[in-house]
């Protein structure tokens, strides 16, 4: 089986304020999203598209591609940041090019291209407040990626680290799962409604008729790499949408964000 270890921090086009000018892309500045959003956010074909860092990856025949090979799948991809898992991909398609992203995805001016394609049943996530699996043994240097050999030592870490920790670890399809369930709960519904009433809070729209009420749709704003199952479902967690900021905000990299829909919604 083949292994890439990507450090995260280390994403050249997630790394400076400058890349970062629009809301939607507004990652890495505080208070934002950290980069692993990107990684574990589903595009509108399904799959999630991951991206490895400028320099490395690209190596296909390290990943046990023919010569001239374009893509290798059957990769385990594994995501460091600040020394520590955040997420990994199991099955994953690793490009020798980028490929774009079917959303067409921007940082600031720059298009954002993607290096890994994975299904969402084969991303995991370390919930934020679980990243405390340091990568052993502690690498020499600063690397972009890692090629895993057959025995490498951090491969055994990672093997070891996903088969005991494995209730820590979040799966992408389960999380989607959950977030429609709340979503098409009617208690959910009640609850949202009697507490935020008809109104869109993306853009304001608001009726009380019978008719055009229908409209409104709760979304799920789910704590992006929260340990969703331990979680009581809490009003807070609710947003009322009419259904067409609904469905754009399923297609922004963090669905927990109404604001960052919002704006980008009057940035152009
Ligand atoms: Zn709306
Ligand atoms: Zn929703």
């Amino acid at each position: 089986m083949a292994y890439l270890l990507a450090r995260v921090e280390n994403f050249p086009r997630f790394d400076g304020e400058s890349l970062t000018a629009k809301p939607v892309m507004g990652y890495g500045q505080s208070g934002k999203p950290p980069h692993e959003v990107h990684n574990f956010s589903l595009s509108s074909d399904g799959f999630i598209y991951g991206y490895l860092p400028k320099e490395g990856g690209g190596d296909l025949a390290r990943l046990g591609g023919h010569r001239g090979a374009t893509e290798v799948s059957g990769v385990t991809v594994i995501f460091i940041s600040s020394g520590a898992l955040c997420g990994y991909y199991r099955n994953a398609t690793v490009f020798s090019i980028p490929v774009r992203h079917p959303d067409g995805l921007m940082a600031g001016e720059s298009e954002i291209y993607c290096r890994v394609r994975v299904a969402p049943e084969d991303a995991y996530l370390i919930p934020a407040d679980r990243r405390d699996y340091v990568m052993q043994p502690k690498p020499a240097g600063m690397f972009p990626v890692l090629y895993g050999e057959n025995g490498s030592p951090w491969v055994k870490w990672f093997e070891n680290l996903a088969t005991v920790s494995r209730q820590n670890i979040v799966n992408e399809r389960k999380r989607r799962k959950w977030t429609k369930a709340v979503e098409r709960s009617s208690k959910s519904r009640e609850k949202a409604l009697t507490k935020y009433g008809f109104k869109c809070e993306c853009c304001g729209a608001s009726y009380k008729d019978h008719v055009r009420a229908a409209m409104f749709e709760v979304h799920h704003k789910v704590p992006y790499s929260e340990n969703f199952e331990a979680r009581p479902l809490r009003v807070s967690d609710l947003a009322v949408l009419c259904a067409n900021c609904h469905r754009m905000i399923h297609r922004m990299p963090d669905l927990a964000d109404v604001k960052a829909l919002k704006d980008y919604l009057v940035s152009d």
